[in-house]
């Protein structure tokens, strides 16, 4: 059985961390399996390395950036190497480049185009543990390039899919996807198991266990990903196929995102190529829309209206000046936030999200927007009730149970 295991900044923060990795590392090993893991920077060494650079310039040239940032987890990985050798296994260290991995040319958020992965295997094959350094290949002319922030669990997951291995486990300090925040709902309950659509839907949301670009990249390849501790020996939760889910549950969790604010046009002119105008002047400017709902126009007008995030609602409503001949007003609120229900059993069961409205309702808390979509029903409110209404959400799903 060949295992990719990942571990993120936390699970190697600090000497006694790497060493304890090393001992769960040896004991997959001494079940008898393959082992292929990738490592994260220590916690915190990435924003350092970034902090090094900023000291000389706000803006410093992104293949040197790429050089710099890629020793944080060449550290990790060469440690963790010798920490188990110094065991008595038979372990090495690999960069990105090492372990075949080519990028393209776009410095700091590289693609990966390919994977060679006959040196890993040869190293398998002779019966070695690899180590990879995460985050990081080489594009086409041998510059060192890294995947975007997070971009470990992306290398764990294409090195799984390059190397055919029968599974991918992504260890961090929390022990699986819960149904959700355990902050904000003391009852939040792990999860067994959820699909990848659920689980994109969930992190982008934030649930930020694991990076949304691995989960994506895992579905493509059919990659079997865990989500576990590196503290505990709970099971973790399993990521997979909807196919693979006997019984689908009605409803997988409830996210809250508060970085919301919702802008709505009133007395929008009702022409063809309207909305193309507004949302490419958005997109122009790199505004991130997310929820957009336009209602059926009457006497030549309509109202649209649409969230991006708080950081970006000033540029919005500068934008959205510019259109005033085509627009009658336009009021904003930054004090909103979203919350979705989230999951794949609503494909087939109705009234999922009637039982929304009505949890909500029972608990005063006005719906200002509502989108919905194949396996999510997503509400904006005012942001002072979000915690409530994830509590209240939570509840009428039985999540606890
Ligand atoms: N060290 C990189 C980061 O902090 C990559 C990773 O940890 O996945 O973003
Ligand atoms: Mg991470």
């Amino acid at each position: 059985m060949l295992v990719v295991q990942k571990y993120g900044g936390t699970s190697v923060g600090d000497l006694d961390r790497i060493e304890n990795v090393a001992n769960r590392v040896a004991k997959a090993r001494d079940e008898g399996k393959d082992l292929v893991v990738v490592v994260s920077a220590m916690s915190g060494e990435t924003n350092k390395l970034i902090s090094y650079a900023e000291h000389f310039t706000k803006n410093p040239a992104k293949k040197e950036m790429d050089m710099l940032l890629s020793s944080g987890e060449r550290v990790t990985a060469a440690l963790l190497s010798i920490a188990l050798q110094s065991k008595g296994y038979d372990a090495v260290a690999m960069t990105g480049r090492q372990a075949g991995i080519v990028t393209d040319d776009l410095h700091t958020y590289a693609r990966i185009e390919s994977i060679n992965p006959a040196a890993m295997q040869n190293a398998i094959d002779q019966g070695k543990i690899v180590i990879v350094a995460g985050f990081q290949g080489v594009n086409k002319d041998g510059s060192v390039t890294t995947l975007g922030r997070g971009g470990s669990d992306l290398s764990a997951v294409a090195l799984a899919g390059a190397l055919k291995a029968d599974q991918c486990e992504i260890y961090s300090d929390v022990d699986g996807i819960y149904t959700t925040d355990p902050r904000i709902e003391p009852n939040a309950k792990k999860l067994d198991i959820i699909s990848y659509d659920e689980m994109l839907e969930m992190s982008s949301l934030g649930a930020k266990v694991l990076q949304n670009r691995s989960v994506e990249l895992a579905k493509k390849l059919g990659v079997r990903l865990y989500a576990k501790s590196s503290f505990t020996d709970n099971e973790g939760t399993l990521i997979t196929e909807e196919s693979n889910i006997m019984e689908a549950v009605l409803v997988s969790g409830v996210v809250l995102d508060k970085n919301q604010a919702r802008v709505t046009l009133r007395g929008v002119s009702d022409r063809p190529g309207i909305a193309a105008e507004i949302f490419t002047a958005l997109a122009d400017a790199n505004i991130n829309v997310d929820m957009i709902i336009q209602n059926v126009g009457t006497d030549g007008s309509t109202n649209l209206g649409f969230t991006v995030p708080q950081s970006e609602l000033e540029n919005a409503k500068r934008l959205m000046e510019s259109f005033d001949h085509d627009i009658g007003g336009m009021d904003y609120d930054e004090h909103v936030c979203k919350v979705s229900v989230v999951g794949v059993g609503m494909k087939s069961h109705s009234g999922v999200a009637a039982t929304a409205f009505k949890a909500l309702a029972a608990n005063n808390i006005n719906i200002q927007m509502i989108s919905t979509s194949e396996i999510k029903v997503s509400m904006i409110i005012d942001e002072k009730y979000g915690e409530l209404a994830i509590r209240t959400l939570h509840e009428a799903y039985e999540l606890d149970k």
